[in-house]
């Protein structure tokens, strides 16, 4: 039997990490990774099996004797639950370790939705996923909520939501233990869809990723483990940049001509419904992305002039993130092409050519399901390595 003595834990920790890392791996290799004794290999190899977070999956060549087991991440049988509370939607998923998504239920919230019916069907979504985790009898190993607007560093709690005010105040972790006895981690909807865009080379490289949504959200990474390197203080808030240093709209923040309230999708279907025009009076995103890809003029020149300020806007933190790909996950409609060439010209004003040239920029095509596979990832970072979170945390 293996204790749970500190030791034994980051004993255990390093294997599942080389395993994650390296798999199908065998124990005699596991042994050199991790330089533990064959004899602490062999006790923590058979505690996993028994957990059900490995699985033995062939066998590996022999050095003279018998063939070696390699071992491998049990990929089917555990996963991970995620929710995003996103843009008036509830979504749920769930994922295994091999990163397939095994359910997925979508909810649009009304904005007169009351707190508890929103929290009805939170519940209602999770009560379905659990379900079907049961019934395929999987392993649930961690469960994460991404939530756009603030989250609160130290509690996660929600403090500062665009699309569900009604929440404000509201303790995921706190509500999904008490009703399911489910352990979650709340995080940024941009941080989730970052983790779910992380593909093939952009594993290793420095990646920045621009959402523009409702409002303006930034993050930046390099590698897997989502290592913010936000050093320059301008960066980390950067929604929340004065960009209009007299007076702008009023921003949620409680400030005024932020870089969000003034060229976020709200703050646009503002300065549509500003122009008189009947056809703008009552739009609401869906319906100036409707506009945008049926190119109307005034709704693309609207959108191209906002992409422009924005590359403008956010260039120094592009540039200070050293970012080799940037992606933009956006809900607003404009044509990728058309939103990719003002960006560059944005960027342009304070970056040289060269520069913008060296960048892999490209618009997310898919943001829900990257949303999706992030927060689920997400869970199976946390769930293998603990640390992740308090990374996260550490830079809100
Ligand atoms: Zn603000």
């Amino acid at each position: 039997m293996v204790d749970n003595s500190t030791n034994n834990y980051r004993a255990r920790s390093r294997m599942l990490d080389v395993i994650r890392k390296s798999a199908p791996v065998t124990r005699p290799a596991l042994a050199k990774e991790t330089r533990l004794t064959s004899a602490a290999v062999g006790l923590h190899v058979a505690s996993l099996l028994d957990e059900g977070l490995i699985e033995e999956v062939g066998y590996g060549e022999s050095i003279g004797g018998r063939m070696p087991v390699k071992i491998d991440i049990a990929r089917k049988s555990n996963c991970t639950l995620g929710v995003a509370l996103h843009d008036g939607e509830l979504l749920g998923n769930v994922a295994d370790f091999g990163d397939h998504s095994l359910f997925m239920r979508r909810e649009r919230m009304r904005p007169r939705d009351t707190r508890q019916q929103i929290l009805d069907s939170l519940d209602q979504i999770v009560e379905q996923a659990l379900g079907l985790i049961a019934k395929h009898q999987l392993r649930q190993r961690h469960c994460v909520v991404a939530i756009s607007g603030h989250l609160d560093a130290q509690t996660g709690r929600i403090i500062d939501s665009v699309h569900f005010p009604k929440l404000n105040n509201f303790d995921v972790r706190e509500h999904l233990l008490k009703q399911f006895n489910l352990q979650c981690e709340a995080v940024y909807v941009t941080h989730a869809v970052f983790c779910g865009v992380l593909e093939g080379d952009m594993r290793n490289e420095h990646v920045g990723l621009i959402s523009w949504n409702t409002g303006v959200g930034w993050t930046q990474a390099r590698g897997e483990n989502l290592q913010f390197t936000n050093a320059n203080p301008g960066v980390r808030r950067i929604s929340h940049l004065k960009i209009r240093p007299d007076g702008g709209r009023a921003c949620h923040c409680g400030r005024s001509g932020c870089l969000e309230s003034e060229l976020g999708g709200l703050a646009i279907l503002q300065r549509l419904a500003e122009t008189g025009e009947a056809k703008y009076a009552h739009l609401d995103l869906p319906g100036l992305a409707a506009l945008a890809q049926a190119a109307d003029p005034t709704v693309v020149e609207m959108l191209s002039g906002c992409a422009r300020e924005l590359g403008q806007h956010l260039a120094p933190a592009v540039f200070l993130s050293g970012a080799k790909y940037l992606r933009i996950e956006t809900c607003l409609g404009l044509d990728h092409a058309v939103l990719v060439r003002n960006l560059k010209q944005g960027l342009a004003q304070c970056m040289h050519a060269d520069q913008i040239d060296a960048l892999d920029i490209a618009v997310v095509p898919d943001a829900d399901a990257a949303l999706l596979k992030g927060v689920c990832r997400l869970a199976r970072g946390i769930f293998f390595d603990g640390g992740m979170i308090r990374r996260l945390r550490e830079e809100m």
